[in-house]
């Protein structure tokens, strides 16, 4: 099934994200992780594709395996600033025979050291015109409601993700934010920039401050005062922790579809059970 028609029903969805494994010796764990996460029947599942194509082979059997033997509905990330044209072509025809309908088509970060003259594809819409130029998929984006940390401004930001859906992304994912308002700003401005296709907010619940600080300073997401004070007095209790981050992502949900957010997207990191909390939190608001 193709994730827009999922996304556009009247009823909310939820999906869940994992990732590919580096190396062979922790792929059965990721596989049992997939299984489990894939149990509790989410809207649909993403898998990440590794930084520079390293782990897309895992990418394309966790993704195939999700459809073929688990029957839940797969968007297998692609990005495209390590490849070059016959790469992509080859990844293409991969998902085709695997059965994959749905491609989350990315740049990717731009390797240290690499000139972006010296590459062949310099962003995620070019990548998204050969998708289109293909057949058959449905295909979405990234976008980012406190922009992305290369963007001079958030207008620049808005005015080439305008251009990104013009080439033939029918959704948009964002990046993870823990202020629901960033969001509602973000539609606002985007919407009155006339772009219109359905974004699926994404969300991360945090289990892991150390990493999460982390990934907030390079990504350029606000850590609001609120969600601080959490970390500061749970973050050394690694099960208390656990269950604020819970309560804190599921406030964030059950906020953001009281809102007309019909989407929602958990970062879910490999971890059956934290999906498994969320999603029993807010069975009743997802009509099961
Ligand atoms: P783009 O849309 O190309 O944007 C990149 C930058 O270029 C932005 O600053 C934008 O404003 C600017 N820009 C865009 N078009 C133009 C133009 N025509 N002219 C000038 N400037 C332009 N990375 C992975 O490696 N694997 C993953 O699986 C993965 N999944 C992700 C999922 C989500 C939901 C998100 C939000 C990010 C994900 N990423 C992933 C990270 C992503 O690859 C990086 O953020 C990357 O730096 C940008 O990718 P993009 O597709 O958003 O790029």
């Amino acid at each position: 099934m193709k994730v827009i028609e999922i996304i556009t029903r009247e009823k909310p969805s939820l999906s869940f994200e994992v990732f590919p494994p580096k190396t062979s010796a922790s792929y059965e764990s990721v596989c049992a992780a997939t299984e489990e996460i894939a149990l509790l029947s989410p809207s649909y599942m993403s898998v990440t594709y590794g930084a520079g194509g390293s782990t897309s082979d895992y990418s394309l059997a966790i993704a195939a395996n999700l459809w073929q033997k688990l029957h839940v509905t797969p968007l297998a990330h692609l990005s495209c600033v390590a490849a070059n044209k016959a790469e992509i072509d080859r990844q293409l025809k991969m998902l085709k025979e695997h059965g994959i309908e749905n491609i989350l088509a990315l740049r990717g970060d731009i390797p240290a050291g690499q000139e972006k003259e010296s590459l062949e594809y310099h962003y995620a819409y070019e990548l998204i015109e050969e998708i289109r130029n293909f057949g058959g998929f449905c295909i979405g984006g990234a976008c980012y409601p406190e922009s992305h940390p290369e963007s001079a401004n958030s207008f620049l930001d808005v005015g080439y993700l305008k251009k990104k859906v013009e080439s033939g992304c029918e959704f948009l994912t964002t990046q993870m934010f823990f202020d629901n308002n960033i969001l509602y700003n973000f539609m606002y401005r985007i919407r009155e920039a006339g772009i219109q296709v359905p974004v699926v907010a994404g969300i991360m619940p945090v289990t892991n401050p150390k990493q999460i600080k982390r990934i907030c300073a390079i990504s350029g997401t606000a850590l609001p005062q609120r969600f601080c004070r959490i970390v500061d007095r749970y973050g050394e209790n690694p099960a208390a922790m656990e269950q604020a981050g819970i309560a804190y992502a599921t406030e964030q949900i059950v906020d953001l579809f009281a809102n007309g957010i019909n989407a929602v997207h958990v970062y879910s990191m490999n971890k059956p059970h934290v999906a498994a909390k969320i999603q029993n939190n807010i069975s009743h608001i997802l009509g099961r």
